[in-house]
Order: C-alpha cells, then sequence, then structure tokens
C-alpha cells in the first residue's frame, strides 16, 4: 500500500529550521569564517603536539590541492585517503575538495585484499599513504598508472613521492596565490566512504558538496545550534576520520566553528586520558568501546577530566549502566547519543542536551532528529508509517543524505525511495517527547565497536572455499565490542574441514574486526523460498543456544 495514501507521519526537530548555505563548495563553508580565527589553533597532532593554525590549514591545504592538480588528479577524479587520522588526512581531503576531486576513505589497516578492491570500485586514481602500506597499494599503483604519495618514509627511489613533494610542487608561495578557477557544484561528490548499507557487500556512498555542507549546518549552524560547538573548544578526534563520523561530527564541524581539533591516531586509553588532561579538551565525542575503555580503566581517577563539558556517543548503541559511569568519570560532562548512518551523510538524530539552549533528555534516547530534515517511522512490511511509540524503520528524508551508491542503481533504488525517503534498517520508535529510542535492526550488518562487517563479504570468502558448500555469517553480542560476527557453515560431502582452517583461511584476508569468531557448522542455511537467509532465525538460534 502507498503510505501517502494514509498520509504519512512524519516528524521534525525541535528546534526550527534555519537557513543553509549548501550552494558553496565544502571547503568554503568550512572556511567561510576563517578571518575570525586565522591565528587560532586548528589542528594539533596528538602524536608530536604539532600545532597547525587556521592559517596553516587553509594555505596547505591549497597548496596540497595544486599539487594534486600538477599529478594529474582532475576535477571529478577520485583519490584514496588511507590513513589513520593526521593533519596530512586533513589537508588531502580539503586539498581534493579545492579542486573538485573525490575523496574515498579507507582503513589503513585493511589486507592488501580489502584496499585493493577498495581502490579498483572507487577507481582510485592516486592514493596517499604512509610507507608501511606501501607494499599493499604498489601492484595496483603500478598496474593501473597511480601515482602513490606516502607521508613519513624518505625516498622517491621506492616507487612513491612524499608528502612534501606534493607540497613543494605546488609553487604556492603565500595565500595571496590563487588556485585555478574550478566551478564546483553543489551536487558534486566530494567524498566516497564506503559502506554496506541495508545489504550486501560494501558500496561507495556518493556524499556531496550539498550533503555535507548540509549536515555540518544542521548541527553547528543557527541561533540554538544542535551541537553547541564554538573556537575556545578543543575537540578530542579519537574516532577514525575515514569514518563518517570524526569526518563529519568532529574535523567538519569543528573547522566551521573555529574550534582545535586534537588529533589522535590510535586509541589507547593512556594516552587518551593525557591528552584530555593536558590540551583540556572540552568536546569528548567517543564510540561505546572507547566508553567502556575508560570507564574499565584503573587509571582514569589520576586524570583530571573536568574540562570535558560534551561526551558524544556515537556509530553504535550505549548501554545504561556506560551512561551512569560517564557521569561520574567526566563530572562535568553532559552526556548524549547521536545516531547516524554513512549514506544519511552522517547524524539522523542528535541529542538536544548539546543545544545552546538545551532541552532536557532521557536516559537511552538517541536524541531527535536533526533540523532541516524529516523523520519518519514505518512498518517494514506495508510500509505504512507508524504513530509515536511504535517501533518501525526509520526513514530520513533531506538534503544532507547520499547522492546513491557509486555504480549501483539498484542498491540505490532500494535504499532511497521514490519520495526520498532512505531506510536505515534500524528499527526504533519516536516518544511523547519527539526523542528516538533504537530498539533492533533489521539490516544484516554487524558492528564492531562502531565498525562495519558485512556479513556479505566474509560469506563470498567462506564460499571461495571447496570444503563450503553454503554458509551466512550474523551478529553475536560481545561485551567487549558490542558485536562479532560468527558463522554457520555447512560443509561440502565429505570434508573435514575445522573451525581454526576456517577462521585461519579468513583472517588472512580481512582487517582484524572481521574476522569470524566462531563457526558453528550446520546442515544446512534457513532460506526464504526466494532463496534469501533468513538472519532471524540463526540469531534465534544462537540466542537460545548460547546465552550469555
Ligand atoms: P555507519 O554507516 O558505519 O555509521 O553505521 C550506521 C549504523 O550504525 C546505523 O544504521 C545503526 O545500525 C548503527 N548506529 C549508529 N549510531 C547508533 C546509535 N547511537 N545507537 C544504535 N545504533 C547506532
Amino acid at each position: 500500500m502507498d503510505p501517502n495514501q494514509v498520509g504519512d507521519i512524519i516528524f521534525k526537530s525541535k528546534l526550527p529550521d534555519i537557513i543553509i548555505p549548501n550552494h558553496l563548495p565544502l571547503h568554503t563553508y568550512c572556511f567561510q569564517n576563517i578571518s575570525q580565527f586565522n591565528n587560532r589553533p586548528c589542528l594539533i597532532n596528538g602524536s608530536n603536539d604539532q600545532i597547525y593554525t587556521y592559517a596553516d590549514v587553509e594555505l596547505t591545504s591549497r597548496k596540497v590541492a595544486i599539487g594534486l592538480n600538477k599529478l594529474g588528479v582532475q576535477q571529478k577524479d577520485t583519490i584514496m585517503i588511507l590513513l589513520p587520522n593526521s593533519p596530512e588526512f586533513v589537508f588531502t581531503f580539503l586539498g581534493a575538495s579545492y579542486i573538485g576531486a573525490i575523496s574515498t576513505m579507507a582503513n589503513p589497516l585493511f589486507t592488501q585484499v580489502e584496499v585493493m578492491k577498495q581502490a579498483k570500485a572507487s577507481n582510485a586514481k592516486l592514493i596517499i599513504t604512509q610507507e608501511c602500506n606501501f607494499n599493499k597499494v604498489k601492484h595496483y599503483a603500478f598496474e593501473n598508472d597511480v601515482k602513490v604519495i606516502c607521508i613519513d618514509g624518505h625516498s622517491s627511489s621506492e616507487g612513491y613521492l612524499h608528502f612534501s613533494d606534493l607540497i613543494s610542487n605546488s609553487g604556492f608561495t603565500s595565500k595571496h596565490d590563487h588556485l585555478p578557477e574550478m566551478e564546483i557544484h553543489p551536487d558534486d561528490v566530494v567524498a566516497l566512504p564506503y559502506s554496506s548499507g541495508t545489504t550486501g557487500l560494501p558500496k561507495g556512498v556518493m556524499l556531496t558538496h550539498k550533503g555535507l555542507v548540509t549536515s555540518v549546518a544542521q548541527q553547528v549552524d543557527g541561533e540554538n545550534p544542535t551541537l553547541f560547538f564554538h573556537s575556545e573548544d578543543v575537540i578530542l578526534c579519537i574516532s577514525p576520520l575515514f569514518h563518517i563520523y570524526a569526518l563529519d561530527s568532529v574535523l567538519l564541524c569543528g573547522l566551521r566553528v573555529g574550534a582545535t581539533i586534537l588529533l589522535m591516531k590510535k586509541f589507547d586509553v593512556v594516552t587518551c586520558l593525557e591528552l584530555v588532561q593536558k590540551y583540556k579538551v572540552t568536546i569528548g565525542p567517543f564510540v561505546p568501546p572507547i566508553i567502556l575503555a575508560i570507564a574499565k580503566s584503573q587509571v582514569v581517577d589520576n586524570y583530571d577530566l573536568s574540562s570535558v563539558r560534551i561526551v558524544i556517543s556515537g556509530a553504535a548503541p550505549l548501554g545504561k549502566k556506560l551512561e551512569e559511569v560517564v557521569g561520574i568519570k567526566f563530572p562535568n560532562a553532559k552526556l548524549g547519543q547521536g545516531y547516524g548512518m554513512t549514506e544519511a551523510g552522517a547524524p539522523i538524530t542528535m541529542c538536544l542536551a548539546f543545544a545552546k539552549e538545551p532541552f532536557e533528555i532521557k536516559s537511552g534516547a538517541c536524541g531527535t532528529v536533526i533540523r532541516n530534515a524529516e523523520m519518519k517511522i514505518v512498518d517494514p512490511d506495508t510500509g505504512i508509517s507508524l504513530p509515536r511509540n511504535k517501533p518501525g524503520e526509520i526513514c530520513i528524508r533531506g538534503d544532507q543524505i547520499m547522492k546513491g551508491y557509486l555504480n549501483d542503481p539498484e542498491a540505490t533504488k532500494r535504499t532511497i525511495d521514490k519520495e526520498g525517503w532512505l531506510h536505515s534498517g534500524d528499527i526504533g520508535y519516536i516518544d511523547d517527547d519527539d526523542e528516538l529510542f533504537i530498539v533492533d535492526r533489521l539490516k544484516e550488518l554487524i558492528k564492531y565497536k562502531g565498525f562495519q562487517v558485512a556479513p556479505a563479504e566474509l560469506e563470498a570468502l567462506l564460499l571461495n572455499l571447496s570444503n563450503i558448500s553454503d554458509a551466512a555469517v550474523v551478529s553475536m553480542k560481545d561485551e567487549q565490542t558490542g558485536e562479532v560476527p560468527v558463522a554457520f557453515v555447512v560443509r561440502s560431502n565429505g570434508s573435514i574441514i575445522t573451525e581454526d582452517e576456517i577462521k585461519d583461511f579468513i583472517s588472512k584476508q580481512v582487517i582484524f574486526y572481521k574476522r569470524i569468531k566462531r563457526i558453528f557448522f550446520v546442515d544446512v542455511i534457513p532460506k526464504s523460498p526466494s532463496g534469501k537467509i533468513l538472519r532471524k532465525d540463526l540469531r534465534a538460534r544462537l540466542a537460545a543456544e548460547l546465552p550469555n
């Protein structure tokens, strides 16, 4: 039934809509107010305490833009950023934006197989990485005539250029030098993160200049911003910039308001606490496993965390117990959740306790739908929109959502319907106070510490083994990580392949968090008449057999 026949029930933010300058290219929008904070610290490299002012970041990004262009990167070309959080990540992302190029970001810990898949699928023309990753990319680079730039290492005879060459190539000497005229359309893609969405393999999520400008504005613009960040803030960037959460809600929001962004390359509790104390961090955008690690740390009480005024939990569900702990460990912080999705161009809902004029919030809530957007909750079977307090699939509509999946119109159609609603694959309800509570996940996605694991990717690898005739991967709850992938496997006739052999085979091909934690041998994988794996049945079997 067409949901419009019964009239959609649409939820909006409690904050009024604002005017969003989403005709601007992303870099122009982010630096629109730069004259007010030119000499203020923009980035701090937590690994070596190096500080870059706003003027430094803007100029270096423009130099990188020219350097990329001189290396043959054209408007609408894609470059791959295979880096941990680092100033070079920021310069490259912004540099690409300046010349209308697209950045596809990938986890630097990916295996060679994973990097190659994304580089090929996105048709990356240049890769920026570290020397330790050169081996993972050099074959792809050689075969496809792709340039590699390393941010460390020394030798250009190794087959890569050094990041400093990129900057010196630009010929730029001062802020008065200009970039070539470039007409960037608001609908041009600027970022291409990979996400499996509601089903299947990871796909390139096309985020446009307009989409990301809208998303940032929804969070930090307006008289009463949803996220009240300002230029005195120090925001800890511990979540990886290759994921939309940190890219959008930390880096781009931070730049827009002139805050200082403290980049942390790799999480470890002690370094994190030291940095919070040393730089008087005010905003902590975390994921639940990091909050758990801080909560469980033996040394947390030795540090002064009183500077922190906001703790945001995002990218995965936050349990009630952890909420309580945050209140104790961060005595002056307001805690709240943001709920987002790569395809939604980042947050779908945000806690309104973070607004300049804050609202009362409830424990367990994921916040209220962001401003300048619409949300509805639909019955997954009938598509009919549901009233308050009735759980259904969360759908979001607005200028911030993705343009679609790269080269995959079918998957795009399955995710964004004809009326422009993006279907999240998450189940939740809106309560009487406009707060969203997430209760389940309809989609296959597994989230390990906020990182995506796509069952289809692991199933394809399992089926490469001739000893396996069928396989299904589902999530299993785990206290430390949230969820882990486990597999149900049907051995081929006569095969005696063992759990360890299978795990070993997979481990060699995937990043650590995609490793299969348990294998259950079964006679048959339950499927619907159309051949779809009945994952719910498998999850129910897990819950019944492994109560923990
Ligand atoms: P990603 O595209 O990697 O950001 O993953 C998006 C998915 O993460 C969402 O569709 C949810 O399933 C999950 N997620 C994100 N934020 C939250 C949250 N606050 N609570 C529960 N699940 C979340």
